[in-house]
């Protein structure tokens, strides 16, 4: 099946199974906003306790802070928000959309890459075991001459970038003869600047009303309550401060469902090391997080880094964790060393002075900021794409499930009566009342045993228990298992244990750390 395909199925799916609707949909919904449904929000709800449990469980060196979206103005004056959190964006004027300027050159670079790699492939499987790859990106003409034409793109692009040229930006889309994809046009008009961040008034207009920002990350209410924390907490450096919460972002192009939001969440955790040692907890954290994605166990080869290239204003080392989605690799999270930038700022746009004293060293300083930054919507949408499947069986039906790793799955079993008579959804009901303390359990007696497994299996469900006459004598159920669709006689009493061992939040957090 065609990638997009599936990403349209799995947008469907997470609709028609209650996971993720559009947001105001009986007003014909509200561009890139979205809510969870009854499925999506346990889901979502797992994902953040496996990210807050893994930062705070897991080192006890990392807090967690809950801040307020709403902050001073000021902070995101001395943040460079105010300033500098643009995106260029330039409009087709025959389609009359509107795109990224950046994303449409980064495309066209991703387009180049491709066709190495297809190059790369064919002789690959040409020359076999002999083939050596090194080799022939060194000297194959044809990839030569697609790696020259990149790199004059890529070197243009940065450029361009870092100097705030839109003009040349503009006349790099024109040179790279970049169409846009609904009107088939290069009608482009200038690139303009447009600030991302969402604003509102505070107090009523006769007193004053006061612009105020919805925040567009989470890390500034981390950085101005550093001193709070460090004091009350008595924090020693290296220390981390971690934070779930709603970020807002008027993004120009919103596309790709959850993907990029305009209301999103995020789970940042800033971690505060001595200056001149962030480069070695900068690479501590990149594979600390790493192995935080891949305990999943969604397919390790679905993970990759993408060091960046253009390094924002605050940072001396960036990098991402990308996920195979249906759509290709895109960042799911961000992992940045940004110096001393903020606390510096903050403390001299507020006049307070933020600094620790470290005690080893007998001296005062700023500390250095060691930042991992992943959105919580993105993170569901790598899970869903890479749990999604649809099997043909060994019958000849179709089945879709998700995959989902057990301790994310928002429903833990299923109980179900094989019919709905003769005392079996009164055991069934005995058995979810004896579980529900410890798994999130659903009841289900309609329709056939096949339909309930089916049903089960599209949300996700790691176990269904089937009750039958027998239970009623010997005390035991049918466990199935969601991914082999296996069979299994066991005790009524050691289901707990069972299911525990597969579904618990413990097991999960062990991968982390083994
Ligand atoms: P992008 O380049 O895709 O716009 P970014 O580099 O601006 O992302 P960061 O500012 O580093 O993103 O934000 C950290 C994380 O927050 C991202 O890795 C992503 O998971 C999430 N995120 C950022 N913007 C959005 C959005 N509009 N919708 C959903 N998640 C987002």
């Amino acid at each position: 099946m065609a990638q997009e395909d599936v990403f349209k199925k799995l947008v469907s799916h997470c609709k028609e199974y209650g996971f993720v609707f559009p947001s105001s949909e009986i007003y014909d919904g509200l561009g890139a906003v979205y809510d969870y449904g009854q499925y999506g929000v346990e889901l979502k709800n797992n994902i953040k306790k496996y990210w807050w449990d893994s930062m705070t469980l897991l080192h006890e060196n990392v807090v967690g802070i809950d801040s307020a979206i709403f902050m001073h103005p000021t902070i995101w004056k001395a943040s460079g928000h105010v300033d500098a959190f643009n995106d260029p964006l330039i409009d087709n004027k025959d389609s009359k959309k509107r795109y990224r300027a950046d994303v449409l050159i980064e495309d066209h670079l991703a387009k180049i890459e491709e066709k190495i790699n297809k190059e790369v492939a064919k002789a690959a499987k040409k020359f076999g075991d002999a083939f050596d790859e090194a080799k022939f990106r060194q000297t194959n003409p044809r990839v030569l001459e697609h790696q020259a034409k990149w790199d004059e793109i890529h070197e243009r692009y940065k450029k361009d970038m870092n100097d705030s040229n839109f003009e040349d930006l503009r006349q790099l889309i024109l040179d790279c003869e970049i169409v846009c994809p609904i009107s088939g046009t290069r009608n482009w008009t200038d690139v303009r600047q447009f600030n991302l961040m969402f604003s509102t008034e505070m107090g009523s207009t006769t007193d004053g009303a006061m612009k105020v920002y919805l925040r567009p990350e989470t890390a500034q209410g981390i950085f101005v309550n550093f001193l709070n924390v460090q004091k009350t907490g008595r924090m020693k450096i290296p220390f981390g401060i971690a934070q779930i919460g709603k970020a807002f972002r008027n993004e120009i192009v919103a596309r790709q469902f959850i993907f990029r939001m305009r209301e999103f969440e995020q789970m940042e955790m800033q971690f505060f090391v001595r200056p001149g040692e962030e480069i070695e907890w900068f690479k501590k954290w990149k594979e600390t997080r790493l192995k935080w994605h891949k305990a999943l166990g969604l397919g390790d080869e679905k993970y990759r880094f993408h060091d960046h290239e253009k390094l924002a204003h605050y940072a001396n080392a960036a990098t991402d964790i990308e996920f195979e989605m249906p759509f290709g690799f895109k960042e799911v999270e961000g992992i940045h060393s940004r110096t001393d930038f903020d606390l510096s700022q903050h403390e001299k746009y507020s006049g307070k002075k933020i600094q620790y004293f470290d005690p080893e060293l007998n001296k005062s300083y700023t500390p250095y900021v060691i930042e991992t930054s992943i959105g919580v919507d993105r993170m569901f949408l790598s899970v869903m794409a890479g749990s999604y499947a649809e099997e043909t069986l060994a019958n000849g039906e179709t089945r879709v499930v998700l995959r989902l790793p057990a301790a994310l799955a928002p429903i833990k079993l299923a109980v179900l009566p094989l019919v709905k008579k003769d005392g079996l959804p009164e055991k069934a009901e005995e058995i979810v009342r004896a579980l529900r303390l410890d798994f999130r359990c659903q009841y289900d007696e309609k329709d056939s045993i096949g339909k309930r497994y089916r049903r089960q299996d599209a949300i996700g469900t790691p176990y269904c228990i089937t009750v039958d006459h027998d239970t009623l004598q010997d005390n035991q159920v049918t466990i199935r298992f969601r991914d082999t669709m296996e069979q299994e006689r066991v005790p009524v009493d050691r289901l707990r244990d069972i299911i525990a061992e597969k579904v618990s939040m413990r097991s999960l957090l062990k991968k982390v750390i083994e």
